[in-house]
C-alpha cells in the first residue's frame, strides 16, 4: 500500500493525495493553492504519471480540497468521484465561482493559462459525481477495496474516511472538528483498529490558550460586537463564504433571540455567501448539523453586495460587513471595502478564523493601530487606525484534539499532511509522548510513501 503526497510543497496550501492499494490507485481531494495563481495553484498531477485512477474521494467542498477536482478528472476522465450530498451541492456553487473569480484574473493578471477549466466542464463532471451518505461502504475499483464516509464537523457535509484494503484499516481525517460549532457538531470518527493514520495539522502550531473554549470566544465576540454597535461602529468582520459565514449568522440568530445582542443593526452578506447559504438552507434535515430547521437566509434581516457594488458601498454606523474572503485576498469583497473600514477610527475590525500571515489579512494582523499595512500590490499602503481584534472561532480542531485522537487510536503508523512544517514539526515532537508505538511519517511532496 502506498500514499503520494501530490501537493507543491510542505505546507497548509491544498490538498491532493494518491493512495495505491490492493491494486487500486485512489485520489484524495484536489484542491487549489488559495495563495497561487494559474497552474502553479493546482496539484502536481504529472505525478500520476498519465495512468490516472480508478475512483476518487472528496472529504468536503472548501476550495483547497475540490478546487481542482476538473484537472484531476482530465487525468481519469469517467472516473466516479465520491462524496455526500451536501459536498456536490456546495462544490457545484464553488467550482462555478471558482471559473468566474479565474476569469477576472485573467484580465488583471494578465495570465493567459485562465481559466483553468471552464463552466461547461464542471456541468459535464457532475455526471460522474456519486453521492454517497454517512456509514454506507462503498466499492473502490472492485479489488476488494472499500471506503466509508464519517461525519468530521468541520463544514456541511465534511467527512473523514475510512479505507479497507489489503487487510489494513486506513483512516483519512480531511479537515476536521472534534468540538461543536455553532451549527456543526463535532466529529464522530472511528478509534477501533486504524493502522494508518492520515491526519490533518493545520493548528499544530496555535497553542490553546488556559481555560479558552469555543463559548468563551463566542460570548467574547459577542460582547465586543454590542459595544461596537452601542458605539455606531460599522464593523468589518472578514469571513469565509462557505463554513464560517452560516456560522456566524447563526451565532448573531442564537444571540439575538437570546438577548446577548441587543438593538438593531444592518447586516450585509456578499454574494457567494448568500448563494452558500441558500444551498444549506435547501440541505435543512439532510446534512448533520445543529438547529437544523433554522433557514439562515432568513433568520436575520440582512442585505447582499455583490463585487460589482462594494467599491461604491456607502459605509454605514451599526452594521455588520461579514463578508469574504476571511484571508483579505487581493479582488474580494472584504479586500476592497477594508480600506474605508481600516481608515476610520470609529470603525472596528474583528476577525473569527485562521489568516495566512502571507496573506492581507496576516500582515494586518501582525500589524499595530496607526501602522499601515499593504492590502493590495498594487495600490499605496492603508494605515489603520480603526480598531480590531481576534477571536478563536476555528472549523479546524485544536492541536490538542488532534493530538488526543492519536493517543485514542494508537496507530501504527501517522501520516501528517496538510500543515506548515512548525504544526507538522509540533505533533512530530508530541506523537510519540501519547503513542509511543506510532511510526510518524511527514510525507515529502512527489515521493511515495509505504503505507
Ligand atoms: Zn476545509
Amino acid at each position: 500500500m502506498k500514499f503520494t503526497n501530490l501537493t507543491r510543497a510542505e505546507e497548509i496550501g491544498a490538498n491532493c493525495y494518491l493512495l495505491e492499494a490492493g491494486g487500486v490507485r485512489v485520489l484524495l481531494d484536489a484542491g487549489m493553492h488559495p495563495r497561487a495563481a494559474g497552474a502553479l495553484a493546482s496539484p502536481d498531477f504529472s505525478l500520476l504519471e498519465g495512468r490516472g485512477f480508478a475512483a476518487m474521494v472528496l472529504t468536503h467542498a472548501h476550495q483547497d480540497h475540490v478546487g481542482c477536482l476538473p484537472l484531476a478528472m482530465r487525468e481519469a476522465p469517467g472516473a466516479p468521484v465520491f462524496m455526500t450530498e451536501a459536498t456536490a451541492g456546495l462544490s457545484d456553487v464553488m467550482l462555478h465561482n471558482s471559473v468566474n473569480v479565474m476569469t477576472r484574473q485573467r484580465e488583471e493578471l494578465a495570465a493567459r493559462d485562465l481559466p483553468l477549466f471552464t463552466h461547461r466542464e464542471v456541468e459535464k463532471m457532475s455526471s460522474d459525481w456519486e453521492i454517497i451518505g454517512l456509514g454506507e461502504r462503498l466499492d473502490l475499483g472492485g479489488h476488494g477495496v472499500t471506503a466509508e464516509f464519517f461525519d468530521a464537523g468541520h463544514i456541511l457535509g465534511s467527512v473523514g474516511v475510512l479505507f479497507e484494503a489489503e487487510g489494513k484499516r486506513v483512516f483519512y481525517t480531511g479537515d476536521v472538528n472534534f468540538e461543536d460549532q455553532t451549527l456543526m457538531r463535532g466529529a464522530k470518527f472511528p478509534e477501533k483498529n486504524i493502522e494508518v493514520l492520515i491526519m490533518e495539522t493545520t493548528r499544530g502550531d496555535s497553542p490553546t490558550p488556559e481555560g479558552m473554549t469555543r463559548r468563551s470566544e463566542e460570548d467574547r465576540l459577542l460582547t465586543t460586537l454590542q459595544a461596537a454597535l452601542e458605539a455606531g461602529s460599522p464593523v468589518l468582520l472578514p469571513v469565509f463564504a462557505l463554513g464560517k459565514t452560516q456560522e456566524l449568522l447563526a451565532l448573531l440568530y442564537g444571540a439575538k433571540k437570546g438577548g446577548s445582542l441587543r438593538g438593531g443593526f444592518g447586516l450585509f452578506v456578499g454574494g457567494l455567501s448568500a448563494k452558500v447559504t441558500g444551498v444549506t438552507d435547501g440541505l435543512r434535515g439532510r446534512a448533520p448539523r445543529q438547529h437544523g430547521d433554522l433557514k439562515l437566509a432568513e433568520c436575520l434581516p440582512m442585505e447582499v453586495v455583490g463585487g460589482r457594488d462594494i467599491a461604491n458601498l456607502e459605509v454605514r454606523p451599526r452594521t455588520i460587513y461579514a463578508i469574504s474572503s476571511g484571508m483579505m485576498t487581493e479582488n474580494t469583497l472584504s479586500n476592497i471595502l477594508a480600506p474605508r473600514i481600516l481608515e476610520n477610527p470609529r470603525a472596528h475590525c474583528m476577525f473569527v478564523g485562521y489568516s495566512d500571515p502571507r496573506s492581507p489579512a496576516g500582515r494586518l494582523r501582525a500589524g499595530r493601530q496607526g501602522g499601515e499595512v499593504l492590502l493590495d500590490r498594487r495600490e499605496q499602503p492603508v494605515r489603520r487606525r480603526c480598531k480590531l481584534d481576534e477571536f478563536t472561532l476555528s472549523a479546524h480542531s485544536t492541536r490538542e484534539g488532534l493530538l488526543a485522537y492519536v493517543q485514542r487510536v494508537q496507530p501504527k503508523k501517522l501520516v501528517l499532511v496538510h500543515g506548515d512544517p512548525p504544526a507538522v514539526a509540533w505533533f512530530a515532537r508530541e506523537v510519540p509522548k501519547v503513542s509511543p508505538q506510532t511510526e510518524v511519517v511527514i510525507p515529502v511532496p512527489g515521493v511515495a510513501v509505504e503505507l
